[in-house]
């Protein structure tokens, strides 16, 4: 008998289709390969809603929902750092650059960031608006 296939990403809810193209189909806490028909596939908050994340693609990663469940609402590099006592393999690149992208753009609230990141905020923001318009 044949494997059952993941369902293609047509199939998916968009925002873990849009995951899953964005940085693969793995966990980002364990690097579990998500499986059968990403019925195990959970939309991670990077930044936890309590700690100012938002329900935006920018703070979204993707993982099992064993992680996720377990993690609940812990600072994202405090939980890489338990994952890996642990034994598990963290993506710790998908996990910057979502901590990096949150923090730039829209995928955790102002209020939340230090002076030093509202400050950075600013500046990257302002390089991305069109010059002489
Ligand atoms: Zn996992």
């Amino acid at each position: 008998m044949a494997a059952p296939r993941p369902l293609p990403l047509s199939e998916l809810p968009s925002d873990i289709a849009r995951l899953i193209e964005r940085d693969g189909p793995h966990c980002v806490w364990c690097s579990r390969r998500l499986g059968l028909a990403y019925g195990d596939a959970s939309r991670e908050h990077v930044f936890p809603r309590s700690r100012g994340g938002k329900n935006t693609l920018a703070n979204y990663l993707l993982a099992c929902h064993p992680c996720n469940t377990r993690r609940r609402s812990q600072d994202p590099k405090a939980w890489a750092r338990d994952c890996e006592r642990r034994g598990l393999v963290v993506q710790h690149e998908l996990v910057e650059q979502a901590i990096v992208r949150s923090r730039a753009g829209e995928g955790v609230k102002t209020s939340y960031l230090s002076r030093r990141e509202r400050k950075e905020r600013r500046r990257l923001r302002a390089a991305q608006e069109p010059s002489g318009a």
